[in-house]
């Protein structure tokens, strides 16, 4: 048995054991499996070759739980869209879809809300409600795959939560996400975003090297860490970059550091310093985001003439280095704003 108890959290071997226990055959459970993976079926009506008795009996144990649209808001500039979906239990979640040149990508939420308390971040500020199945995790991806009718390329996990908080769930997403017998995308066009559980990511490493690993930096020296990020008081910036280090020696892959802009904290010439040197040598590349402004905290971004000398500096001492491109600023709500608002409007849930 496994923790989760939604059909779309199953393996193709769990849902073969489960078919064959509920004194079927085994060809049922891929019959299944496309169904839900491949042609992402939104009710168990449409698994029509499926018969119904087996349908009823798994369906008992298994629901096909997955997440519902409440809310879509389309950018008229870039063709960003934000999802607000409900889950089976009355939580919400929020997820992204960015429209590239080279495909879609879509930002997805680990769980419903998050415990680690980033001070500039709009999703944490009311806390966990709880962690998302593996199968809520891949919904987000369907059921925008399905709403606009068009192939999602790219997926990175970077929206509300924290993903190393919920590893086992995560893990197991990434291996349905990329099976042959489902959407089949590429390891390499998955990004996981940590704000730095050390030993998570060296778990990591070892387990998925495929996958792009970013780290939310936002600092260049503990004291200011410890001010943006309770998540530094567990982990100092030492046994960071060590980890950090590791990810890139273990798989050969580049790193991404992201680094939000917050006017007079981290923004100024000597962090842009002092961030070269901590990074100096290692295989990586820093994603510069001028902080959204989250209205319950009084941090502001930093502003573009400071957000241009920062980036020079780095560049100078041959960082590679980027300024995010803000997608959506029309319907640029940061972060978890967006769940925030309808939660409170709502009561809890
Ligand atoms: N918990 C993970 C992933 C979710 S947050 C992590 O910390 O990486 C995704 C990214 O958005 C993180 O880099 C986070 O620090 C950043 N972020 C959160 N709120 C922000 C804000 N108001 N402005 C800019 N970046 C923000």
């Amino acid at each position: 048995m496994t923790q989760w108890h939604d059909l779309r959290s199953l393996t193709l071997e769990e849902l073969t054991r489960a078919v064959v226990r509920a004194g079927d055959k085994k060809y049922r459970a891929k019959q299944i499996y496309g169904w839900v993976h491949r042609k992402l079926v939104r009710t168990p009506g449409e698994m029509k070759n499926v018969p119904s008795r087996l349908k009823d009996d798994l369906l008992k144990d298994y629901p096909l739980h997955g997440v519902t649209e409440l809310k879509v808001l389309t950018s008229s500039l870039d063709g960003t869209m934000k999802f607000l979906f409900r889950l089976h239990d009355g939580n919400v979640i929020e997820s992204v879809l960015m429209r590239y040149k080279h495909g879609n990508s879509v930002c997805i939420s680990s769980q419903a809300g998050c415990r680690m308390g980033c001070r500039f971040c709009a999703s944490t500020l009311l806390g966990l409600a709880r962690n998302l199945t593996p199968g809520e995790m891949l919904d987000q991806i369907y059921a925008i795959q399905h709403i606009i009718g068009e192939r999602i390329s790219n997926v990175v996990v970077m929206g509300t939560g924290e993903p190393f908080d919920n590893y086992d769930s995560l893990s197991r997403m990434i291996r349905i996400l990329c099976d042959p017998e489902g959407l089949n995308i590429g390891h390499r066009s998955i990004t996981v975003s940590t704000c730095g559980i050390v030993p998570m990511i060296r778990r990591f490493a070892d387990e998925h090297p495929q996958i792009t690993l970013a780290i939310s930096l936002h600092a260049s020296n503990d004291v200011t860490r410890k001010e943006l990020m309770p998540v530094a008081n567990r982990y100092d910036l030492d046994q960071l970059m060590e980890a950090a280090q590791y990810y890139v020696d273990r798989t050969r892959r580049r790193i991404t550091f992201e680094y939000s802009l917050v006017k007079g904290v981290n923004d100024g010439r000597r962090q842009a310093e002092e961030l070269s040197d901590l990074v100096r040598g290692l295989n990586c590349h820093i994603n510069l985001i001028p902080v959204n402004p989250v209205e319950e905290r009084d941090y502001s971004q930093a502003e573009p003439a400071d957000v241009a000398a920062f980036k020079h500096i780095l560049e100078e001492r041959h960082i590679q280095v980027t300024v995010r491109r803000e997608m959506g600023r029309d319907i640029s709500a940061a972060c978890g704003q967006l769940r925030k608002g309808y939660t409170e409007r709502n009561g809890e849930k």
